[in-house]
C-alpha cells in the first residue's frame, strides 16, 4: 500500500482517497463500492452524471494513484444525508466506469459479507475470492488461435517429440491459443510459435466465448434402484420447489450416490437453474467428468486453480452471465457470482481438502450450507463416511438424511483383515515393510491375473534420513520438520514449505561420506520392496509427485482398466473414486499413520481414509480383500473397519467428543501468532494469553504454546485455542479479545474459526 492509499478504517465507512473533483451542483449521488483488497468495508464514491449504477454492478474506481475494480455494494445511490463520519461530498472521488456485465447477485454479496463475518476476515479479501480474475471483467478481445495447416510438412522441418505432440493434439478439435496448445501438449509456447513461423500451424482469430454447451437435463439416466429412486425423487422435489434445504446422502462407496445426485442436477437444469458440484480435488476427477458428459451430453464448466488464464476468464464470464449451467469445482467455486444458482452438491463432504488453511480460512462444506441458506436453495452433502458434524446435524433434524444401503448391483463389501504387526509371524523382515501375510495374499492375487494395490499415505522414499556416523538428522532450514528423501528425483524435500535440495554426499555435521540411512518407509521404498518381491508385476506409482496433472492421472487409470498394470502403489490420490473392476486386493502398509498426530479428528479421518481405500477392492462381481497392517488392532478405528461397523465407531467417537465438549458438541477457535522474530512473537502470544477471556466460566482458553510446527517457512509460530459451548458464537468474543492487544506489524495473528489443523 502506498501512503496515499487510505488506512483500513476502524469504524464506519471510509472516505475515498483525497482529491479535488469539481464541486457538484446539488448533493452528490454516492455509492458504496467494495474493493477486492484487504479492507473491512466498502468505500464511498461519487456517481458521475450520466452513469446509472445498481447494487452488484462491477465498476472501476480510483484508489490513491491507482485504478482498481470494485463492486457496488450498498443500496442504489441516493442523495440521502450521509452518515456522521462520512466523507464530505467535495472529497468524494467519482466512479470511473461501469463494466458491461450482469451485476453480482444479491445472494452472492450477502454471502461474501456473511463469510467475512464468520471467518473474521476482511470483506475485501472474501470479495477477492469471488472475483479472482480481474481480467474477466473486460469484454474478451478476439484472440489469435492456431489450427493445423493442410499442406504437407515443409522440407527440413524436424519432428521433435514436442512438435509431434502438438501435431497430434491439433489433428482434430478447435483452434486454440498458443498458451492452451502448449499447456495441453505439454510443451513450451515457443514450440508453438516456431511451428507457426514454419507454416505448420496457421493463425486464425478466435473468440473465447461460446465454449459452454448446455448439459441436457431431459436425457434419461440409468434405471434407479428403489432406494436410489426414493433419494433422487426427494432431491428433485427439493430442487423443483426451491427454498433452502440440506440433505445428507449417505451410502458406501459404489452405492450409487453419484447417479442419485445427477438426478438433482437434471432437475435443476430442467427448472432453468444453475447447479454447482463441489469436489475435494477436481484435478483428480477425470472419471467424474466423463460420467457427467455421458449422462448429460455436454461437459460442465470446471473451476479450480489449475485453469489457464484464458480459460479462467472465459469460465468466470460464462458463470457470471449464466451461460455455464453446471459448474464443477474445488472449494473456491462456491464464491463465484452465479445469477441463478438452484442447487449445491458437496461430494465427499467429509474431505479435509474442503478446508482452506490460508488467506481466508474457511470450510467449504459449511460455507456451502450458508450459501444455500442465503440463496434459499437446496444443498446436498454426499459421503460414504460423513463428518461427525454432518451426522449430528442429521440426527437433530437440521438436515434430512437419505441412506443408500449396499453397493449397486449387489457387489459385496470387501473382507477386511487386520495384520497385527506385533506378532512375530506377522512382522515384516528387518528394514522391510510388507508382512508375510500380505505378501502371500498379493502373490495369490497377481497369480490369479487380478490386480493389487498397496497404500501408504507418505510420499517419498523415507520420512527421515540420518547420518549413521553421528546421528545427525536432515532437517528443513525453514521449518521444524525433517527433510524427506525422494529417490526418484534424487532430492530432499520439505513437505511443509516445499524446500528442496540435492541429497548431500557427506554429512554436514561430521563430514562422514555415504553415511546416510533412511528411516521408515515412504511409497517409493514400498515400491522398491514390491519390485524385489514381484519382479514380473507391472507396477505404477500414484502420488502427487509422480502424477502431474489430470492427464497423467487419467493415463494411469486407463492403463489399470486395460489391465496393463498389475500393481498400484500410492498415497491418498489413489484413494479417490476410481473404479477398477479387476482390483481385488488392497494392502494398507501403515494403517496407524494418521492416528499418530493425535488431533481431535485423527480417528475420524483415519477411519474415513481407510474406508475409502478399502472401498477400492472388489467393486464388481469379484469379492475384494483388504489387509490393514497395524500395531493397534484393538483400536476402535481398526475394529470398525474390520467388522464394517461404522455405527459402533461413531458412537465411540461421539461419546469421547461429548465428554470433552469438542466439536460438534462444542465450538473451537484457534489463534495462530507468527513472525520471523521469535521474541516479538512470544510477547504477543503471552499478551494474548494474559488478556484471554478466562473469567468466563463457559470458556476454556489453552495456550499460548509453541505450535507443533513451531517454525514454518522461517516464521515462529505459537497457538492459542479457545473452546466454548455449542450455542455460543466465538467471533465476538475473539474480536473483543484481539482488540485488547496491540499487534506490531511484524507479527501476524490468524484466526481460525472451527479449526481442522492443529499443526
Ligand atoms: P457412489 O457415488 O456411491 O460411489 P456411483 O454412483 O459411482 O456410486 O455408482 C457406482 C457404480 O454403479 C458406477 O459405475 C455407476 O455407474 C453404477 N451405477 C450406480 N447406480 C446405477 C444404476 N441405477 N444403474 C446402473 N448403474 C448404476
Ligand atoms: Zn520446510
Amino acid at each position: 500500500m502506498t501512503a496515499e492509499e487510505p488506512e483500513a478504517p476502524k469504524l464506519g465507512r471510509a472516505s475515498s482517497p483525497k482529491s479535488k473533483p469539481p464541486p457538484p451542483a446539488g448533493p452528490a449521488r454516492r455509492v458504496a463500492v467494495a474493493l477486492p483488497l484487504p479492507f473491512p468495508e466498502p468505500f464511498d464514491y461519487r456517481v458521475p452524471d450520466g452513469l446509472d449504477l445498481a447494487p452488484g454492478d462491477y465498476v472501476e474506481v480510483p484508489l490513491g494513484p491507482r485504478r482498481v475494480f470494485g463492486v457496488v455494494w450498498g443500496a442504489p445511490a441516493q442523495p440521502a444525508e450521509p452518515a456522521e463520519n462520512a466523507v464530505p461530498d467535495a472529497k468524494l472521488k467519482p466512479v470511473a466506469r461501469r463494466f458491461d456485465l450482469p451485476p453480482m447477485p444479491e445472494a452472492s454479496r450477502r454471502f461474501i459479507e456473511w463469510v467475512a463475518g464468520y471467518t473474521m476476515s476482511q470483506l475485501g479479501n472474501v470479495l477477492r475470492m469471488a472475483v479472482s480474475v480481474s481480467a474477466a471483467l473486460e469484454e474478451p478481445r478476439a484472440m489469435t488461435g492456431y489450427c493445423r495447416a493442410d499442406a504437407d510438412l515443409p522440407d527440413g522441418f524436424k519432428l521433435t517429440a514436442a512438435r509431434k505432440a502438438v501435431l497430434a493434439l491439433m489433428a482434430d478439435g478447435p483452434p486454440r491459443t498458443a498458451a492452451d496448445i502448449a499447456n495441453e501438449a505439454g510443451c513450451s509456447p515457443a514450440v508453438v510459435r516456431a511451428m507457426a513461423d514454419a507454416g505448420v500451424l496457421l493463425p486464425v482469430p478466435i473468440r473465447p466465448l461460446g465454449r459452454f454447451q448446455a448439459p441436457d437435463g431431459t436425457l434419461a439416466g440409468p434405471t434407479l434402484s428403489d432406494f436410489q429412486r426414493e433419494a433422487a425423487d426427494h432431491l428433485a422435489a427439493r430442487v423443483t420447489e426451491g427454498g433452502y434445504s440440506c440433505t445428507l446422502l449417505d451410502g458406501v462407496t459404489g452405492s450409487g450416490k453419484t447417479e442419485v445426485y445427477f438426478e438433482a442436477v437434471a432437475a435443476a437444469l430442467r427448472a432453468g437453474k444453475q447447479a454447482l458440484v463441489l469436489l475435494p480435488e477436481i484435478a483428480l476427477s477425470a472419471q467424474w467428468l466423463d460420467r457427467f458428459q455421458a449422462r448429460f451430453g455436454a461437459r460442465p464448466a470446471e473451476w479450480h486453480s489449475d485453469l489457464t488464464g484464458m480459460i479462467r476468464r472465459t469460465t468466470w464470464r460464462a458463470i457470471a452471465s449464466g451461460e455455464a449451467r453446471v459448474v464443477v469445482g474445488a472449494r473456491s467455486a462456491l464464491f463465484l457470482p452465479y445469477p441463478d444458482l438452484g442447487l449445491i452438491v458437496v461430494d465427499e463432504e467429509h474431505e479435509p481438502a474442503f478446508k482452506q488453511e490460508d488467506g481466508v480460512i474457511y470450510h467449504a462444506r459449511d460455507m456451502a450450507v450458508a450459501r444455500a441458506h442465503l440463496g434459499k436453495i437446496p444443498t446436498v452433502l454426499v459421503s460414504a463416511t460423513p463428518a461427525l458434524e454432518t451426522l449430528v446435524n442429521a440426527e437433530v433434524g437440521r438436515y434430512t438424511r437419505m441412506d443408500l444401503p449396499g453397493r449397486h448391483g449387489g457387489a459385496t463389501m470387501p473382507d477386511v483383515t487386520l495384520i497385527d504387526l506385533r506378532k512375530p509371524d506377522a512382522a515384516p523382515p528387518r528394514h522391510q515393510w510388507l508382512s508375510p501375510i500380505l505378501r502371500k495374499a498379493m502373490t495369490e492375487t497377481l497369480e490369479a491375473g487380478e490386480q493389487g494395490m498397496l497404500f501408504l499415505n507418505r510420499r517419498g522414499y523415507a520420512p527421515l534420513t540420518l547420518c549413521r556416523a553421528c546421528g545427525h538428522r536432515l532437517q528443513c532450514p525453514n521449518c521444524t520438520a525433517w527433510l524427506v528423501e525422494h529417490r526418484l528425483t534424487k532430492r530432499l524435500q520439505c513437505h511443509h514449505c516445499g524446500f528442496t535440495a540435492k541429497t548431500p554426499e557427506s554429512c554436514e555435521n561430521c563430514g562422514a561420506e555415504e553415511s546416510f540411512v533412511a528411516c521408515g518407509p515412504g511409497v517409493e521404498r514400498v515400491a522398491e520392496e514390491a519390485a524385489m518381491l514381484w519382479p514380473e508385476a507391472r507396477v505404477a506409482m500414484m502420488t502427487s509427485d509422480t502424477l502431474l496433472g489430470p492427464r497423467a492421472i487419467q493415463d494411469v487409470i486407463d492403463k489399470v482398466k486395460a489391465q496393463e498394470i498389475d500393481l498400484l502403489i500410492g498415497t491418498q490420490v489413489m484413494a479417490k473414486g476410481h473404479h477398477f473392476p479387476m482390483l481385488t486386493l488392497v494392502g494398507v502398509v501403515d494403517a496407524d499413520l494418521g492416528l499418530s498426530g493425535g488431533d481431535l479428528r485423527a480417528s475420524e479421518r483415519t477411519f474415513q481414509l481407510l474406508h475409502q481405500v478399502a472401498g477400492r477392492a472388489g467393486r464388481e462381481s469379484r469379492p475384494g480383500r483388504v489387509y490393514l497392517q497395524t500395531h493397534m488392532p484393538e483400536h476402535p478405528v481398526m475394529q470398525a473397519l474390520a467388522s464394517h461397523d461404522r455405527e459402533a465407531f461413531l458412537d465411540h467417537e461421539k461419546q469421547s467428543r461429548l465428554e470433552t465438549g469438542m466439536p460438534p458438541f462444542g465450538r473451537l477457535a484457534a489463534l495462530i501468532v507468527s513472525g520471523e522474530d521469535d521474541r516479538l512473537v512470544d510477547q504477543v502470544a503471552l499478551r494474548l494469553g494474559r488478556t484471554a477471556p478466562r473469567d468466563r466460566q463457559e470458556l476454556l482458553v489453552l495456550g499460548p504454546a509453541p505450535a507443533p510446527l513451531s517454525i514454518l517457512r522461517g516464521r515462529h509460530r505459537r497457538r492459542l485455542l479457545i473452546q466454548g459451548p455449542k450455542g455460543l458464537a466465538l467471533q465476538p468474543i475473539v474480536a473483543e479479545w484481539l482488540d485488547k492487544v496491540e499487534i506490531p506489524p511484524q507479527v501476524r495473528v490468524q484466526v481460525d474459526i472451527d479449526p481442522y489443523s492443529f499443526m
